[in-house]
């Protein structure tokens, strides 16, 4: 299996530390040629019976307003649409405005993963269900991975759902 997966979320919520613990030192140095249409590859993570390429897709950062976040927006749900997996990355128990920003730009066709990172820092499991659920229902998410990027938890899991959906 081999496809493109994206990795969203807003600012701080652990995209790059997750991409760097998900790429880790299997790293396929990317050539400076590396730059498909729509996307910056980020890193390459080649398996046995799989390969992974991690893009970077631009537009989330936007602060504009008007017909400059229409056209920015209309860039990023382009681009998502054309790689075979979207990673949302949120942060456990911490939701904000940011994080609903994205929800309109996120594919509905099941191939977004909801990423919960940061679990290392919960106290409360019984929080954690309540927020996960909540998140869930605000988007036709096909499957969710609670994660920790930093001490890399349940990242092997994470590459499964990944994989599955190649
Ligand atoms: P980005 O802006 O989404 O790319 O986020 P970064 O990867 O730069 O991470 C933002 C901050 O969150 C940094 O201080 C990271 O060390 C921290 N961070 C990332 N992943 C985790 C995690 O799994 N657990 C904890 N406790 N902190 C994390
Ligand atoms: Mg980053």
């Amino acid at each position: 299996r081999c496809g493109f997966v994206a990795i969203v979320g807003r600012p701080n919520v652990g995209k790059s530390t997750l991409a760097n613990a998900l790429i880790g030192s299997k790293i396929s140095i990317v050539s400076r040629k590396a730059q498909t249409t729509r996307h910056r590859i980020h890193g390459v993570l080649t398996r046995e019976h799989e390969q992974f390429v991690f893009v970077d897709t631009p537009g989330f950062q936007t602060r504009h307003g008007g017909a400059m976040n229409r056209m920015m927006n209309r860039v990023v749900t382009q681009a998502l649409a054309q790689v075979d997996v979207v990673v949302h990355v949120v942060e456990a128990g911490k939701w904000s405005a940011g994080d609903a920003q994205l929800l309109p730009l996120l594919p509905a066709d099941g191939k977004t993963i909801l990423v919960v990172n940061k679990v290392d820092a919960v106290k409360s499991k019984n929080d954690m269900f309540a927020y996960v659920s909540k998140i869930m229902a605000l988007h036709p998410y096909s499957a969710v991975v609670p994660v920790s990027a930093l001490r890399g938890v349940q990242l092997e899991n994470l590459l499964q759902e990944i994989a599955t959906r190649l």
